[in-house]
């Protein structure tokens, strides 16, 4: 009979997987860049120009590969691989600044096409939203309460600011799932990178994986993800059923 049951195969495989009985989404941990902002372009073009112009080589496309790490991270990755030697905590901070900078003179990022719509079905079925990025960014940070009204709390962010660790560490869904009092098996995780659903997993959450931008649906189930979905309105389409499937599928002991 489970087997009827849309998704299923994917959703038991995850409970097996984790060694859970059920899922019962109580909290969502959704990802910001290139997840509720179509702002992946601007950041891989703001990376590009800040380590071309410093002298590292780097190619654009690789920084999508990066994308859910810290700023400081992916600087000091460059430099080790580029010069040998860890990046000082002087340039990290005077990099990530330029980086910033560039960012902001780029043509203004939109909300991604779906991801209003996506938050609000959370809403409406009464689960938690909480903002889970590894940006440090204020020039999106601070636009959250105006394209997403009345569907983020300030209590309920974690940003960069926030943790030791960066994605693809577990640390910041851990942190948003004490901030929400839910459990891993509680907890819904929304990603559009592989770094970020290997976090969102190893968290030990159900992670969907979006794809939005040119990373291929294979990374994302490399890295964890319980499912994938090919674009932002294709999972808000499928969301309800997902929700309803995950309380109706369970493994008995
Ligand atoms: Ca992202």
């Amino acid at each position: 009979m489970i087997d009827q049951i849309t998704y299923s195969a994917e959703i038991l495989a995850f409970l097996k997987r984790h060694h859970y009985r059920q899922v019962v989404p109580k909290a969502a941990l959704i990802d910001m860049d290139g997840t509720l902002y179509d702002s992946m372009k601007n950041h891989t073009a703001s990376w590009y120009r800040l380590m071309t112009e410093a002298g590292i080589k780097c190619t654009r496309d690789e920084f999508y590969l990066y994308e859910g790490r810290t700023g400081a991270s992916t600087i000091n990755y460059l430099i080790q691989r580029e010069l040998g030697r860890e990046a000082t905590q002087e340039e990290k901070e005077n990099l990530y600044k330029k980086k910033t900078v560039y960012f902001n003179q780029l043509p203004p990022v939109e909300p991604m096409q779906g991801a209003r719509e996506m938050v609000e079905v959370f809403k409406e079925v009464g689960m938690q939203r909480v903002l889970v990025t590894g940006s440090g960014q204020n020039s999106l940070l601070s636009r959250i309460s105006t394209d997403f009204p009345g569907l983020f709390s300030d209590e309920l962010k974690v940003t960069s600011r926030d943790v030791q660790h960066g994605k693809p560490h577990p640390e910041p869904f851990i942190r948003a799932m004490q901030l929400a009092h839910v459990t891993p098996s509680q907890s819904i995780v929304v990603e559009n990178a592989p770094l970020g659903v290997e976090a969102g997993d190893r968290a030990g959450a159900f992670t969907v994986g979006v794809t939005t931008g040119p990373i291929p649906r294979e990374e994302m189930i490399k890295a964890g993800a319980a499912i994938v979905f090919d674009s932002m309105p294709e999972f808000v389409r499928a969301l309800p059923t997902l929700l309803l499937s995950l309380l109706t599928v369970t493994i008995d002991d």
